[in-house]
């Protein structure tokens, strides 16, 4: 094996292209139809119109991370790809592009020239969060790549919708809905975002028709709306109102006259106690309007200008206007009481941030109770069991409480909805199929026209864990990967998307879609600050990352800071971390080239004390690798990373082998170099998952066998080995650390040596010389000698505790002078120390009053303090 030699520096930008081609043209994305132990992610698939965030870099990172680990260990893996159509933000894209360019808007294209236009965008640009999704190094299964809009999945639609209807789960009817008067369209109750808004309270008084006089005063938010108000509302209970029940009042600026009826809902503490009923323009009063058979007067066109169902002056105003004009006419004929300031929450649109008006139209809906039902038995029988394990009060609260899906949106781009209406005039039932109808199968007319409104984006995407494997046809890869092992998102689409998924998984295939759910956490700035496209300073560009650390530096740095579903601050800092990682990699691996160790692919004949004590790290590092993946501690996995190959390998095992690499001693030498490398590329195996690039680029350097992403994850089937020598190995370790703290204290130069006393036990003597050579030499000692337990070493002797029995002496290393000045300062402060906290304890207002615990620690402090004092005190009383 002739291995190129591995370049002075790691440049990622060279290595990580290169090998995510190789991969892919290998086919080892590829995942099997059918196989044992399978193991399943199906990607929380981006919008077409998505480009690659912090947000998706850490999601796709974690799902490679052990997607990678699955295929290593073996198990049919498949991670499975696809984007999602995203209606309303696509067309609302390609419709800006349109107006932008060439100054047209959707209606006047037209629906079939806009559909035209959207697919031609989606081939154009929809595959560019894919090729950055490559860019950081994402192994999913890209042959079996799906669109919620292909054909396959258009039938899966179709599919669930035609059998939702059959068992009376999806319903039209006239509804409230929260409506977008700029997107034209229904927002689902999660797509309205709530503000709190400063305005004002109105109190309108309505004339009793009986006594145009009097009145009955009415508290509104929303003046505007008076125009469709079908009666006023009171609480029954209410003794100011009781007697009013049933009276007719006069709506002001129509003449109306509209009944005054009783409900529970009003609440008689809240304005006046009587509230105007608007059945067509607000939800509760909606449902009012049901329980007194109230008329639903519907008062607004789709673009929120006033319809003709107003009175004549009002038509046509933009519903402001309308306000205005109607608080200028109250007051002008006296009907305006008072006005006071008032803070309400007003609902926006998700998209544009246009105000929401609920609006009275023809909607489908879904009826959730029943799907909820059984979402809710999945969790509670833990079938599906979210991780961190706080998610999943958060997530039945909802389903609890969950209402009925508006899933109708009156944009172009979309499924359409599989419902046709015949047009012969003979009062036929709707159709709903899975394929386009040729005739009415009522009158046997042809003049069919379908439902015009497209379905919820989520409709589609509730799907996605059983219609990408081929639902509703039985597929092989349905049987092997339902349900799917783990998903793993964010907690914004908990509602949107998880708890959807749940419902469609027990319904159509009797199986939760996953077993567990991890909910990522949500990246920030360093500031704590969500990072958002309007705020462009808070948003670091993942592609940029890559470009300047690499892919594994960053993917590394994000692992790290993945802390049970915590939000992660993120700082540039952080990929530097990464980044010195991969180089301390790199350059361990080019030392192991340079001791030509890779040239000698034997086996180990005779292990050093150093190669056993490796050994058995490894054996640590592999288990506390794999139990933190089994458990999503993600940070666990990066931190034993960094600790085995930066610490335990570089620092102490390979320092501590040099000499029998520069040694005489051919076998031992041959023997460490055969370990050295051995345990290298198992910690290459082992990093592979988190930092596949730099793993594959030194594995096929050092020439570890095929390619590192499909070998064989390390497994452990015996106890550690060589338990006895690593435990002796730790102790030369703690004993080399103190000698080196020790160096530093008194400022010796690492190039200068210093003598050591050994004071011990007799048989932590022997442990000791016998791993003289490594002490000698990693601590910088020239010459030593040991002493019994109970000798005393002299004034001028440094002494440093190793552990209990053990102590170091450095004879000659202390300055009597300074030693005095020095320890007389840590006196002085200690004394300090003690005397704020006797000061405190001796409180009787602090005792008494803090908690029992905070007193017991002040006490301990104290205590400490004391000891550390005395100490010091004695210290100094022997250089007098
Ligand atoms: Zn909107
Ligand atoms: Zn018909």
């Amino acid at each position: 094996m002739a291995e190129a030699e591995i370049p002075k520096a790691y440049a990622p930008q060279d290595v990580e292209p290169r090998w995510y081609a190789s991969w892919e043209k290998a086919g080892y994305f590829t995942a099997p139809q059918t196989g044992a132990n399978p193991f399943c992610i199906v990607i929380p698939p981006p919008n077409v119109t998505g480009s690659l965030h912090m947000g998706h870099a850490l999601n796709n990172t974690l799902q490679d991370t052990l997607t990678r680990w699955h295929r290593m260990k073996g198990d049919a893996t498949l991670w499975m790809p696809g984007t999602d159509h995203a209606g309303i933000a696509t067309q609302n894209v390609v419709e800006r592009e349109l107006l932008k360019k060439e100054k047209i808007r959707r209606h006047q294209i037209g629906r079939e020239a806009l559909i035209d236009r959207i697919w031609k965008w989606k081939d154009q640009y929809g595959d560019r969060i894919i090729s950055q999704l490559k860019a950081i190094g994402s192994s999913c299964d890209w042959t079996r790549t799906r669109f919620t809009m292909d054909e396959g999945l258009s039938k899966a639609v179709r599919e669930n919708f035609v059998r939702l209807y059959d068992d009376g789960l999806i319903y039209r009817g006239k509804y409230i809905v929260n409506w977008c008067p700029r997107c034209q369209t229904a927002l689902a109750d999660d797509e309205v975002e709530h503000e709190e808004k400063k305005s004002h309270l109105w109190h309108i008084r309505y004339p009793y028709v009986d006594n145009p006089k009097d009145g009955i005063t009415v508290a509104t938010t929303r003046p505007e709306t008076l125009l469709g108000d079908t009666a006023v509302a009171v609480n029954p209970k209410d003794d100011r109102y009781q007697n009013l029940i049933g009276k007719q009042v006069t709506l002001p600026e129509t003449g109306r006259s509209i009944p005054i009826v009783g409900d529970d809902f009003v609440d008689a503490s809240f304005g006046s106690g009587a509230v105007k009923v608007t059945p067509a323009h607000d939800p509760n009063d909606f449902q009012i309007g049901q329980r007194h058979n109230l008329p639903q007067l519907n008062i607004m066109n789709a673009d929120a200008t006033i319809a003709d169902t107003a009175p004549e002056k009002y038509r046509g105003l933009k519903r402001e206007d309308c306000r205005n004009q109607l608080l200028q006419d109250l007051t002008d004929h006296g009907y305006l009481v008072k006005t006071e300031d008032h803070t309400h929450s007003v609902g926006h649109c998700y998209r544009c941030h246009t105000v929401v008006e609920p609006w009275l139209s023809d909607q489908w809906f879904v009826k959730m109770q029943p799907l909820a039902k059984m979402a809710i038995a999945a969790t509670k029988n833990g079938k599906v069991n979210f991780h961190p394990k706080r998610w999943t009060d958060f997530y039945l609260s909802w389903l609890e409480n969950v209402r009925d899906w508006c899933i109708s949106r009156q944009i172009w781009w979309g499924h359409r909805i599989p419902v046709w209406y015949c047009q012969a005039g003979k009062n036929c039932k709707p159709i709903v199929a899975t394929m386009d109808p040729e005739k009415c199968p009522h009158c046997g007319s042809t003049a069919l026209e379908q439902d015009s409104d497209v379905l919820d984006t989520w409709f589609s995407s509730a799907l996605w864990p059983f219609s990408t494997l081929g639902w509703p046809d039985k597929t092989p890869e349905l049987e092997t990967y339902y349900p799917t092992s783990v998903l793993i998102t964010d907690r914004g689409i908990i509602f949107f998307w998880v708890a959807r998924m749940v419902m469609m998984g027990m319904y159509h295939m009797k199986k939760e879609p996953f077993k567990d759910v991890y909910i990522n956490g949500t990246v920030l700035d360093k500031f704590g600050r969500k990072m958002s496209k309007s705020h462009p300073e808070t948003c670091i560009d993942p592609l940029d990352i890559v470009a300047r650390y690499g892919a594994d530096a960053m993917r590394y740095a994000l692992v790290q800071l993945t802390t049970e579903g915590q939000d992660i601050a993120l700082d540039e800092q952080k990929f530097e971390v990464g980044r010195n990682f991969c180089n301390k990699i790199w350059n361990a691996a080019r030392f192991i080239q340079m001791q030509e160790a890779s040239a000698i692919a034997g086996d180990a004949i005779e292990l050093s004390f150093a190669d056993k004590w490796i050994l058995n790290r490894l054996h640590h590092a592999i288990h506390r690798i794999t139990t933190a993946l089994e458990n999503y501690t993600f940070d666990d996995v990066a931190k034993t990373l960094y600790d085995f190959v930066w610490r335990d390998y570089c620092d102490w095992y390979v320092e501590s082998i040099k000499p029998i690499l520069q040694g005489p001693d051919s076998i031992a030498k041959k023997s460490t170099m055969a370990t050295m490398r051995q345990v290298f590329l198992t910690a290459l195996q082992l990093m592979h998952p988190v930092m596949p690039f730099i793993s594959e680029e030194l594995w096929q350097s050092l020439g570890g066998e095929g390619s590192v992403m499909v070998s064989a994850f390390p497994m452990l089937n015996a106890p550690a080995p060589y338990a006895p020598e690593a435990q002796d190995f730790e102790l030369m370790k703690s004993v080399v650390s103190v000698m080196r703290n020790v160096r530093g204290e008194y400022q010796v130069p690492p190039s200068q040596k210093v003598d050591a006393v050994f004071k011990s036990t007799p048989s932590e003597q022997k442990i000791l010389l016998a791993q003289l050579d490594y002490i000698q030499r990693l601590g910088g000692i020239d010459n030593w000698s040991a002493v019994g337990a109970d000798a005393v070493f002299d004034n001028t002797t440094a002494v440093a505790v190793v552990s209990q029995g053990i102590e170091l002496g450095f004879p000659g290393l202390v300055d009597i002078e300074k030693e005095k000045v020095r320890l007389n300062k840590a006196i002085d402060n200690l004394k300090k120390m003690v005397k704020s906290v006797e000061g405190k304890l001796a409180n009787k207002g602090f005792v008494d009053r803090a908690p029992a615990d905070v007193v017991a620690k002040e006490r301990e402090r104290l205590a400490q303090n004391c000891a550390e004092l005395s100490k010091l005190e004695d210290a100094y009383k022997r250089l007098l």
